[in-house]
């Protein structure tokens, strides 16, 4: 079985960094992911806020931190599916649910990012990935010259309604509260022609019979009630960390996120989290790059010191 200096489970940009400064720290390092190297910006259409590269699509910079990681041979990346990491002190073994792999290291990474969360409302898992879908770029096209409801009204579903409008006939974008997005991005998304945004509003329920004809929701403030057709449904209303098999390690909080402090080291030596799945304030591209080269180094001071 190799050993390596650093298991990095999740290749989305915080396990990409990582694995960067892990390797020019000397370190031989194991980078594992379930999916395509890249993470979540793989499905984010523009990303205009990473210092020094402008406007950027999500799969592009995910293969160019890709092919970073590959300009150094003592990082191998491997497809495969954690699903527990054992902590025998020294020796840390990763476990996969493919043909039970197991892999062992000095020093392991966490970094296993979020999924969106649901509203587990009437109609959801009638039409889950059959008019519901959580991925604009993967399911947007076929909403083309349709009627489509965004629910959510931060940055993500924001900046996705924008990508959205110039495709679909009519979008409405229903939402708990205002938009809490970027200034910049709710000004571009009012000032759209097809857009329409109901704020304080809960979800009751989607509505159709074999396929999705709407979405019925209530006012906060006065009770009303509306219910808007659509031919498609979008949620961003926020995310949940991916750390189920992390869970034996009794390094998660009461919300699933891997508690670290500033230097990402967790209460397990040996073991540090980064990017989207840690507790911090601010989940984006850039703090999860920060993460991985802060995780990364404080792994190599510890691996030199065993
Ligand atoms: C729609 C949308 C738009 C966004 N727009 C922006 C933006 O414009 N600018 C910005 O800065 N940020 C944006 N973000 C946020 C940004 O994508 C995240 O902050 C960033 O991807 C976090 O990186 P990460 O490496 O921590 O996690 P992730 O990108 O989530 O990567 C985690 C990786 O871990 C893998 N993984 C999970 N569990 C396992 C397991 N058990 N075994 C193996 N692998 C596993 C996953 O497959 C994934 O590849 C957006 C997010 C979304 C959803």
């Amino acid at each position: 079985m190799a050993q390596y200096d650093l298991i990095i489970i999740g290749a989305g940009p915080a396990g990409m960094t990582a694995a960067i400064y892990g390797a020019r720290a000397d370190m031989n390092v194991l980078m594992l992911d379930k999916l395509a190297p890249g993470g979540q910006i793989i499905n984010t259409n523009e990303i205009q806020n990473y210092t020094g590269v402008g406007t950027v699509n999500g799969a592009e910079l995910a293969y160019q931190m890709f092919e970073h990681t590959q300009e150094f041979d003592t990082i191998t990346f491997d497809y495969a599916t954690v699903k527990e990491v054992i902590d025998n002190g020294a020796e840390k073994v990763v476990r996969c649910e493919e043909d039970d792999k197991e892999f062992t290291a000095s020093s392991v990474i966490l970094a296993t990012g979020t999924r969106p969360r649901c509203l587990h409302v009437t109609g959801e898992d009638n039409f889950r990935g059959n008019g519901i879908s959580w991925c604009a770029i993967c399911d947007g096209a076929q909403y083309r010259d349709k009627d489509v409801v965004v629910i959510g009204g931060g940055n993500s579903a924001v900046e996705e309604s924008i990508f959205l409008a110039g495709i679909v006939k009519s979008l409405t974008i229903v939402t708990m509260l205002d938009l809490t997005a970027d200034p910049i991005a709710c000004d571009k998304l009012r000032a759209m022609d097809n857009v329409t945004i109901y704020p304080f509003q809960d979800i009751l329920e989607f509505t159709g019979d074999s396929h999705l004809e709407g979405v019925r929701f209530r006012s906060t403030k006065t009770g009303e009630e509306k219910t808007v057709s659509c031919d498609g449904v979008f949620e961003y209303i926020g995310l949940t960390p991916t750390t189920d098999c992390f869970q034996n390690l009794g390094v998660l909080n009461k919300f699933g996120y891997v508690e670290v402090n500033d230097r990402m080291t967790t209460k397990v030596p040996g073991i540090f989290g980064a990017g989207d799945c840690v507790t911090k304030n601010l989940r984006q591209v850039i703090t999860a790059c920060a993460d991985g080269a802060i995780a990364a180094q404080e792994a190599s001071h510890y691996v030199k010191n065993l």
